[in-house]
């Protein structure tokens, strides 16, 4: 969407077709973007002006590789941009982790964000204890859903079968596992920062755990989060909900027989348990390949120059980069490769659209147009109760059936 953007603010004259695997767009927007942060998806809005510009048009339900090949793409459009981000898990290979129990962050964040993907995980008896491994944001998200109540949670767009999971389970104590230290947490601090104000739930840290605020080296952000660490550490009130931080545990199994009983870590030398019912590993995205084009299976990129991967193809977003930073540190990706295809891809009298739209048409094709995204938008809108913007669809054949009205 930013290279879109970007290419309709460079005022040349293009026409630009957005393709998507899911009836529905925005991805990570969607599907990743915690359920209790609306705010951050309010970049839709933006998104929606884009594709109702009258030079944009939307071919969702289309999956490359699947339907149409991008060599084809190739040959029907001046220029071809990878932004399709980086949807699975980075994988826990450890000794357990494919017990029942044991989740990627990218398919638990996705069942409750409703990715058609991912609903059949439910049910998903939690328990009422949960580890979640990892230091970074996607970690502190996922603690935070899974410690909240069922009033704040019916506010959100949370799909309803994770709504029910949740709140059946009773979840007291999610513990946030990392294998490094306070001052290497990735946690930007105004979500770390956001756990304090919740009456119900309380942030837990060992004193010791924590190195001493004076003389402790790291970036601002990384001195601030062991500021806030302290905080935590010092509070006395109880709830009845807590999240516990628990740094330098390497996990080194997960434990279980039917389904997961537990975590074990090593923790300064020495072995220590850690029950709980399900583990979360929030350990990082990967991109996934895409048949045609080079894959950096160690970085899990596409591999580019300066986000030129071959003539006419680019990428942009976490398939250029990894996956990292925030959604608006996607916008220069997208500048940069609407500057060079503007510099770069000269009109060659492609057919573009029409032979697109005829592809879909000879291959009996389900697309998702603007118009069908409207009516699937309107439709979600008006299921909506106490206040969320939506209540997701989250299979594919209720997409379709929205989208055709
Ligand atoms: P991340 O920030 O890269 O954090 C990944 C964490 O996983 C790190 O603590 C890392 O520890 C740990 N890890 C990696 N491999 C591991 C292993 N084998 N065993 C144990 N721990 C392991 O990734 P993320 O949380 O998935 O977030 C991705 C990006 O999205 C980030 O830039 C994040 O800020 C952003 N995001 C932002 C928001 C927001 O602004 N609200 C929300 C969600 C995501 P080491 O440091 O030891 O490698």
């Amino acid at each position: 969407m930013f290279t879109a953007e970007a290419l309709l603010e460079q005022g040349c004259e293009v026409e630009i077709d957005i393709i998507e695997r899911m009836p529905v767009p925005y991805g990570l927007v969607r599907f990743g973007v915690a359920p209790d942060h609306p705010q951050t998806k309010t970049v839709t809005d933006r998104f929606d002006q884009i594709l109702s510009h009258p030079a944009v048009a939307l071919f969702a339900n289309l999956e490359v590789g699947r339907d149409v090949a991008l060599v084809h793409l190739l040959e029907m459009y001046d220029a071809v941009v990878l932004a399709t981000g980086a949807p699975g898990d980075t994988p826990l290979d450890l000794p357990g982790s494919d017990l029942p129990g044991v989740y990627g962050a990218a398919q638990f964040v996705g069942w409750y964000n409703g990715h058609p993907d991912f609903q059949q995980l439910s049910p998903v008896p939690l328990g009422s204890a949960v580890a979640v491994i990892g230091l970074g944001n996607v970690a502190l998200d996922i603690a935070r859903l899974l410690a909240s109540s069922r009033a704040r949670l019916e506010r959100t767009d949370i799909a309803d079968a994770a709504l029910d999971a949740i709140c059946a389970a009773g979840v007291t104590d999610v513990y946030i596992v990392g294998r490094r230290g306070a001052l290497d947490a990735r946690f930007t601090n105004a979500e770390l920062h956001e756990l304090e104000v919740w009456p119900d739930v309380v942030p837990t840290v060992e004193r010791f755990q924590l190195p001493q605020l004076t003389g402790a080296q790291g970036s601002r952000t990384a001195l601030r989060n062991l500021k806030t660490f302290w905080d935590f550490a010092n509070t006395c009130r109880s709830a009845p909900r807590r999240i516990h931080f628990v740094f330098r545990a390497r996990p080194v199994q997960i434990l279980g027989g039917e389904r997961v009983t537990g975590l074990r870590v090593m923790r300064d030398g020495t072995e220590m348990d850690i029950a709980c019912g399900t583990v979360v590993a929030a350990i990082g995205h990967r991109s996934s390949p895409i048949a045609g084009v080079a894959f950096d299976a160690q970085r899990g990129i596409v591999p580019s120059d300066n986000a030129r991967v071959e003539n006419r193809l680019y990428a942009a977003g976490w398939i250029r980069r990894g996956p990292s930073g925030v959604i608006g540190t996607n916008k220069p990706d997208g500048v940069l490769v609407a500057t060079r295809i503007v510099a770069e891809c000269p009109a060659a009298g492609r057919p573009g659209r029409l032979a697109l739209e005829e592809h879909v048409r000879e291959s009996c094709l389900k697309r998702v147009d603007l118009d069908g995204w409207r009516r699937i938008d309107a439709t979600e809108r008006g299921l909506a109760r106490n206040g969320a913007a939506r209540r997701k669809l989250t299979s594919i054949p209720e997409l379709l059936a929205a989208a055709s009205g």
